[in-house]
């Protein structure tokens, strides 16, 4: 890092991970990094930022100060810029493994989501080749709740972190972090490759049942906790009698995948699952049907867990009705 006014050497005795922009300078909205004018890449934004005024020990609502907002002017530098056009590329590759078990992103917030964790591992020293979806899909599970305010923009937005200052950035990429932080980092990397190598293999549903949604006895993954998960769901929005007790059940891995796409265990989820059962997903107005009353079947009263998912719906009948307009 040539031409800076400040200490940039780690082991010096007037080094400060955090320096005072000189004029005209801007950070790094990734790494932090304090930039001259010719190292800034792209436009520069704009972030608002409130205030964070409440101490611990804050006195009740009334007569509280109210948060000011105030703003920061950020750039990106080159490191930082690369890395978000390699997201955008993996984005593109692997449309649908940028997801966790409970989120899946789409977009541009697919690539804000994937370049953190991308820094991550630049962070660590890890460049790992991702070889295939699952491995991406892991990837994202693992690193991605380890790398949620790395960011030097993540400690001014949307609140501001005590110490975030406008015209401040790093004398050095990432200078802002700390080591626990790293730790975290690596301890997530480790935990992905051990999964990465863990064969995939039938499990059976937890308590021997099925999915409470589709039925299913068991799921392939590498991890009975990949196949399986706790969820508690009211009986009475997924065929069940109107006014039944909520239940914890647990739901299979493509049950929650949907989930993580429509947001509440209902209709509309049940539907969208029983029409890709039923194989009639791809029709266009498929997305508008509302095949009435399809139970989940938990609330069937079913023991035996089903072979193939929504067995005990007729299928085939609901694949006829929608093929004949029934519905529509
Ligand atoms: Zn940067
Ligand atoms: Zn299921």
């Amino acid at each position: 890092m040539p031409n800076r006014p400040f200490e940039t050497d780690p082991n010096a005795r007037d080094y400060q991970p955090i320096v005072t922009l000189p004029p005209e300078w801007l950070p790094c909205d990734g790494c932090g990094l304090a930039l001259p004018i010719p190292e800034q890449v792209g436009p520069p934004r704009e972030l608002t930022s409130y205030e964070r005024v409440l101490p611990p020990d804050a006195p009740p609502l009334v007569g509280r100060p109210r948060p000011r907002p105030f703003f920061t002017t950020m750039s990106r530098c080159t490191d930082c810029s690369a890395r978000s056009e390699q997201a955008a590329a993996l984005v593109k590759q692997y449309p649908r493994a940028i997801a966790t078990s409970e989120f899946s992103f789409h977009g541009s917030h697919a690539v804000e989501q994937l370049e953190r964790v991308l820094a991550g591992l630049a962070i660590i020293e890890q460049a790992p080749t991702i070889k295939n979806a699952r491995a991406m899909h892991l990837l994202m599970e693992t690193m991605l709740p380890a790398t949620s305010a790395i960011l030097w923009s993540s400690r001014f937005a949307p609140v501001a972190l005590r110490d975030a200052k406008s015209k401040t950035g790093t004398a050095r990429p990432w200078a802002h972090l700390r080591a626990d932080d790293a730790t975290r980092m690596r301890q997530a990397y480790a935990t992905w490759l051990r999964r990465r190598t863990e064969v995939p293999r039938p499990h059976p549903h937890p308590d021997g049942s099925g999915c409470y949604i589709c039925g299913i006895g068991e799921y392939v993954a590498e991890t009975t906790g990949a196949a399986w998960q706790p969820v508690r769901l009211n009986p009475g929005v997924l065929g069940g009698q109107w006014g039944a007790p909520v239940v914890e059940a647990h739901v299979c891995a493509d049950c929650r995948a949907v989930h993580a796409d429509i947001g509440a265990w209902g209709p509309t989820l049940l539907d969208k699952l029983v029409l890709q059962a039923a194989g009639v997903q791809p029709l266009a107005d498929a997305h508008d049907l509302q095949p009435n009353g399809v139970q989940a079947w938990g609330t069937t009263g079913r023991k035996r867990p089903n072979p193939t998912p929504f067995e005990h719906v007729n299928l085939a009948q609901l694949a006829d009705d929608v093929r004949s307009g029934a519905f529509l």
